[in-house]
């Protein structure tokens, strides 16, 4: 993917690893597509949660990963929805992104679907391409002067091939954005058809019960702990 995107791809710190049969994925899943209002309604507050209680806990490691303060924050850009990803406007992110990320501007308009001169062909999810995603001239207010050498963190629900974060992460690096970290609520993992998603979530599921918090170690936590220990 990196070799397609012609850009190292940015760090994914995220909050939970999400096995497809996990709760997780149905809350994930439910709070922008269940037909249920009252279901959505209900499971919005809990990613809004789980965002939160990560960037407070871990914010200096989002930092960290991005190698400095994050200047920018925003959703990965939907390439379905006409009205933007659901956690643009979910009730709450951008106060809590306030809250764990003083130094960072909420921008959920900074970047969208490329419009000119067509969207290209080829993208979809399992084919990550930068052009796939434009800054968009009000979203980044005087443009990519301002964007030159900044940090951005892109939030998402979940993260499957990572084509599309990846492909918003290298829209942003090709505006001037200097190092963009991507967050999201679940990586979502499917053990039973892969061997690797099952290895990998053998060797990085916290330990079961009492005590286990999930929320204790992040990617770059474990990254930067890992030799000490
Ligand atoms: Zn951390």
């Amino acid at each position: 993917m990196a070799a397609r995107l012609g850009l190292p791809l940015a760090p994914v710190l995220p909050v939970r690893l999400c096995p497809l049969r996990d709760p997780l994925y149905a809350l994930l899943m439910g709070y922008k597509e269940s037909p249920v209002a009252e279901a959505r309604g209900r499971f919005a507050p809990l990613v809004r949660d789980l965002l939160r209680s990560f960037l407070v806990a871990h914010g200096p490691c989002v930092a960290a990963a991005a190698g400095g303060l994050i200047d920018h924050v925003l959703a990965v850009p939907s390439t379905a929805r006409p009205d933007g990803p659901p956690l643009a406007t979910l009730e709450g992110l951008a106060a809590a992104v306030s809250v764990a990320l003083p130094s960072a501007c909420w921008a959920p308009g900074l970047l969208r679907r490329s419009r000119s001169p067509e969207p290209p062909a080829t993208f979809g999810h399992m084919r990550p391409d930068a052009r796939a995603f434009e800054v968009a001239p009000a979203g980044g207010r005087a443009g990519t002067v301002t964007l030159r050498g900044t940090r951005a963190l892109l939030l998402d629900d979940t993260y499957v091939s990572g084509a599309r974060a990846q492909s918003a992460a290298a829209a942003l690096r090709l505006a001037g954005v200097a190092a963009v970290a991507i967050v999201p609520a679940g990586r979502v993992l499917r053990p039973e058809r892969s061997a690797a998603h099952d290895a990998f979530l053998q060797a990085h599921r916290a330990p079961p019960g009492p005590g286990a918090d999930p929320l204790q170690r992040c990617a770059r936590c474990v990254q930067v702990a890992a030799p000490t220990e």
